[in-house]
């Protein structure tokens, strides 16, 4: 049965508070789990204000979208990789601090903006992230050449790399931010899959949600182990300030029967871990 694993980019430091307490009530209200990735910096100043919204419920699970959002390898539109020790920063000191303001270490990271082929191919880059703690990392997030959507990639290891311990639970579809139109990236064309070739930006809820549902109901006909599309709270707080996408998607995938996820749950049953 396909599941889908529910997660947020959390990077916004002006956004983060009012979208995540928005988001929370809506999962509360499903009782559907979330996984929320945070950038460290952001939590460094947010934090207080988090830790109310989250309240140590079960349903949301706090994992590392980096400490600064910078390049964990050379991006062909965002740029450069930072050098190899400021690796220690970007996944260990994010650790760091999301234990520090939450009580529990983070064990995944997914990377700012993401890659074709995530972290394949990186390995000294690869030790770092498994030596910080890392027990799967999100970071294929992109189509070919890097745009926009990405594909439905399911999980797998970098056992090819000398990791086999090490899964990468990829997210899928747009961006949000990009297909809300408020940041400018290269989408790819013909479109991946025939629903996935939109080229106006979604205006409102309903339309976010109904740009969504096809990925979904793709994977299900598939049989596909899981879909997890890609959100920032700011985003889906910009386009509607009650995050209606998400109140939409989230009973669409209630009504399906379709279970919805962490990331951190999905990788236990990947990895068969507990
Ligand atoms: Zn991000």
């Amino acid at each position: 049965m396909t599941v889908y694993a529910c997660a947020y980019d959390l990077e916004n430091e002006d956004l983060c508070v009012p979208a995540a307490e928005k988001l929370a009530a809506i999962h509360r209200k499903y009782q559907a789990p979330a996984t929320f990735f945070c950038v460290g910096r952001v939590v460094e100043k947010r934090g207080a204000e988090l830790r109310r919204i989250f309240a140590a419920d079960p349903l949301f699970d706090i994992q590392s979208h980096t400490y600064a959002h910078r390049m964990l390898r050379d991006h062909s539109v965002h740029g450069p990789a930072i050098p190899i020790e400021e690796m220690w920063v970007e996944i260990g000191k994010a650790a760091d601090v999301l234990a520090e303001q939450f009580g529990v270490r983070p064990i995944g990271t997914r990377s700012g903006c993401g890659f074709e082929f995530g972290m394949k191919g990186e390995r000294e880059r690869l030790r770092i992230i498994a030596d910080c703690g890392m027990e799967y990392i999100s970071t294929q997030l992109r189509g070919p050449k890097e745009t926009i959507p990405a594909p439905l990639t399911q999980p797998f290891t970098y056992a090819d790399d000398g990791f086999p311990d090490l899964w990468e639970l990829p997210a899928h579809g747009w961006h949000d931010n990009v297909l809300k139109g408020f940041t400018g990236h290269p989408t790819w064309f013909p479109p991946i899959y025939p629903f996935a070739g939109r080229t106006e930006p979604v205006r409102n809820a309903q339309e976010d949600f109904e740009a969504a549902q096809p990925w979904v109901d793709h994977a299900v006909a598939e049989g596909l182990t899981f879909v997890g599309l890609c959100y920032h709270p700011w985003s889906l707080y910009r386009l509607d300030p009650n995050c209606g996408t998400m109140d939409l998607l989230l009973g669409y995938l209630h009504t399906r029967g379709v279970e919805v996820v962490t990331y951190t749950e999905l990788y236990r049953r990947v990895s068969g871990k507990t």
